[in-house]
């Protein structure tokens, strides 16, 4: 809601972080007794990395996950004490601040492992350390024919404390496919990582490999933690199987800026694509491609404005878009609220979106930017 003084923003993500937390029990419930990391990579899947994290950890997550040691500092800066993990890292990350911040680092080769540990030896510190195996996905983790030279240098810097050995880890290639026989060929390949590491007289403390699509629909999958994303913003990571009940965290919504006539044979936007077939009256909705609503949209979905759902017409643009309001007769006024997507009964949902653009939930909600502002809903405090 506008102050007195302030109006609403013109376009805005409104974050609703009471899901957030119904999602991370949803999650829990099926992780039995697994911890939950709730995964907060890209600025939380851009829903606000920081808030996120608070929400998750509120509602029962141990950890959480990101990719960058950069992620992984904010959100030390901002307070948040649980361990953090981050497995996207280079030969040259900046490996002194995250071992000052006691950050989990993880690693993909020997280079990365050297490096961590000159930067340890240097601050005097002891790393905390995870390995990324790679079981099959073949992006990043160690290659298997790397993995046992990892093992040798890291048995040798656990013996000598310059690294504290935390937990061995890996990613799935086909947990959207729950039946896929592609999971069990890494499950057997993750736990021969175990026992390779072993062999090597070495202990993780933990092990987890499931991403959300596993963490719901694999609970053999589970091991000590899983790794939820996407399931955390209330987005199915299997939509054609089910939703899980999680609940859409991130409604995109925008404030009408006009209201006006369009008489019967006038053509809406660039290119006219849209000819209005009789006298209309159009909605003005100040958000377009600039802002992450896809342009390939156009002309082909609806938004939630005066109780219904309006088509858009005519081309979306950078800035702005049109929509159909017929004759009015719900009497929608410049300010109102027009909602692109979110969670409420018969708003339209993000996965439309995604399977009208032939693509994923995920990269729906991670569009919005620009002139969107981010606001929040259902905190605790
Ligand atoms: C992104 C990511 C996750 C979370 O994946 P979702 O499909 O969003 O649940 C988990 N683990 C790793 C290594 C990731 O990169």
């Amino acid at each position: 809601m506008g102050g007195v003084n302030k109006p609403d923003p013109q376009v805005e993500t409104v974050v609703d972080l009471a899901a957030i937390a119904h999602n991370v029990r949803i999650v829990a419930e099926h992780a039995g007794d697994a911890a939950v990391m709730v995964v907060v990579k890209a600025d939380g899947y851009n829903h606000g990395a920081i808030e996120v994290a608070a929400a998750a950890l509120a509602a029962g997550a141990r950890e959480i996950g990101v990719t960058t040691i950069e992620e992984a500092l904010k959100l030390r800066a901002a307070g948040i004490t649980a361990p953090i993990l981050c497995w996207l890292n280079t030969f040259d990350s900046d490996y002194a601040s995250a071992i000052a911040a006691d950050i989990e680092i993880a690693v993909s080769d020997t280079a990365q492992l050297e490096a961590v540990a000159a930067a340890a030896r240097a601050l005097d510190r002891t790393a905390i350390l995870s390995l990324k195996v790679d079981t099959g996905l073949n992006r990043n983790g160690i290659a298997p024919a790397e993995y046992p030279r990892v093992l040798t240098l890291l048995r040798e810097l656990v013996d000598d404390r310059t690294v504290r050995f935390r937990a061995i880890f890996s990613h799935l290639a086909h947990a959207d496919t729950p039946d896929h026989p592609g999971i069990d060929m890494q499950r057997d390949r993750f736990l021969e990582a175990i026992a390779t590491a072993k062999e090597h007289g070495l202990q993780p403390e933990l092990v987890h490999l499931a991403n959300s699509a596993a963490a719901l629909t694999r609970p053999d999958l589970a091991f000590d933690m899983v790794r939820p994303g996407i399931a955390v913003y209330g987005l199915s990571p299997i939509p054609e199987i089910s939703d899980f009940g999680l609940r859409p965290a991130m409604t995109l919504r925008a404030r009408v800026a006009l209201v006006k006539q369009v008489a019967a044979g006038e053509g809406v936007s660039y290119g006219h694509q849209w000819i209005a077939p009789h006298d209309t009256t159009v909605a003005l909705i100040p958000a377009g491609y600039a802002d992450g609503v896809p342009r390939p949209l156009s002309g082909r979905f609806d938004v939630w404005l005066g109780g219904e759902r309006r088509p858009n017409i005519g081309r979306i643009c950078m800035d702005q878009f049109v929509v159909d309001l017929g004759d009015n007769a719900a009497g929608v006024r410049e300010g109102d609220p027009a909602i692109l997507f979110g969670g409420d009964a018969g708003v339209p949902h993000a996965q439309e979106w995604a399977d009208l653009l032939g693509t994923i939930n995920y990269e729906i909600v991670c569009a919005p930017r620009g002139r969107v502002v981010r606001t929040y809903i259902g905190g605790v405090r």
